[in-house]
């Protein structure tokens, strides 16, 4: 059998819903794994670690760089936010459709490495106004983290043409629909690698 592994990066500015549509769509993907990543920013209200982000201190994320124990890594906000290669290598290896929740300059990465198995997405709400109305009723952060995100934003649309799609995240469910024709689609894509053992036996080759 061929193997499957594929990557699905979804970016998009925080509050963008994210988080609410893979939840939504989680029992209409398939089997997948959702990269937890490692951050050193504080942990908001109802935040679990080890489910959320594996929360450290910027000391420990460092030696992590050091010893290259992540795939990507990137300042956010100001904060590290890195995804760890080891969990990521293995379920690919399983043959799962992986998904990540990174930044633009993640995703930039992530495609410079292993950009055959990658497909992409943006999720966006429809415009910078209904984003700060939505950080506002999550109410998580507070003000100036608020602001912070607001402002960061406005660079991240700029990179919206990098992606492979864009979902409005207007209603979670026509939101959600496409983000599941999205994760099929991811894994329908296929590596190199892959494509050459196709193709030796699809030639019956002896
Ligand atoms: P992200 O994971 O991208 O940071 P979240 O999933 O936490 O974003 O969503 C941010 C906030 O917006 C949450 O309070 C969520 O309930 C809300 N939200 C998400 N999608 C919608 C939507 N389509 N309409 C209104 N509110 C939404
Ligand atoms: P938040 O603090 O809202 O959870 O996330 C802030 C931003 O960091 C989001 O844009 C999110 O996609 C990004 N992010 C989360 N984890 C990672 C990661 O492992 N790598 C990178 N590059 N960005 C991440």
């Amino acid at each position: 059998m061929m193997q499957k592994g594929a990557i699905l990066v979804l970016s998009g500015p925080s509050g963008a819903g994210k988080s609410t549509i893979i939840n939504s769509a989680s029992k209409d993907i398939g089997e997948y794994y959702f990269s937890i990543s490692t951050t050193t920013r504080e942990p908001r209200v109802g935040e679990r670690d080890g489910v959320d982000y594996i929360f450290v201190t910027k000391e420990s994320f460092e030696e992590d760089i050091k010893a290259g124990n992540f795939l990507e890594y990137a300042i956010v906000h100001g904060n590290y936010y890195g995804t760890s290669l080891k969990p990521v290598r293995e379920a690919l290896k399983d043959g799962k459709l992986v998904i990540f929740d990174i930044d633009v300059q993640g995703h930039r990465l992530v495609r410079a490495k292993m950009n055959d198995i990658t497909t992409s997405a943006f999720i966006t709400p429809p415009t910078l106004d209904e984003l700060e109305r939505r950080l506002r009723a999550r109410s998580t952060d507070d003000e100036s983290v608020i602001l912070n995100r607001i402002d960061n934003a406005k660079d991240e649309i700029k990179a919206v043409g990098e992606y492979d799609f864009t979902i409005i995240n207007d209603t979670i469910e026509e939101a959600t629909k496409e983000f599941i024709v999205v994760a099929k689609t991811a894994r329908l894509k296929q590596s190199r690698e892959d494509e050459e053992k196709f193709i030796a036996q699809w030639l019956g080759q002896k």
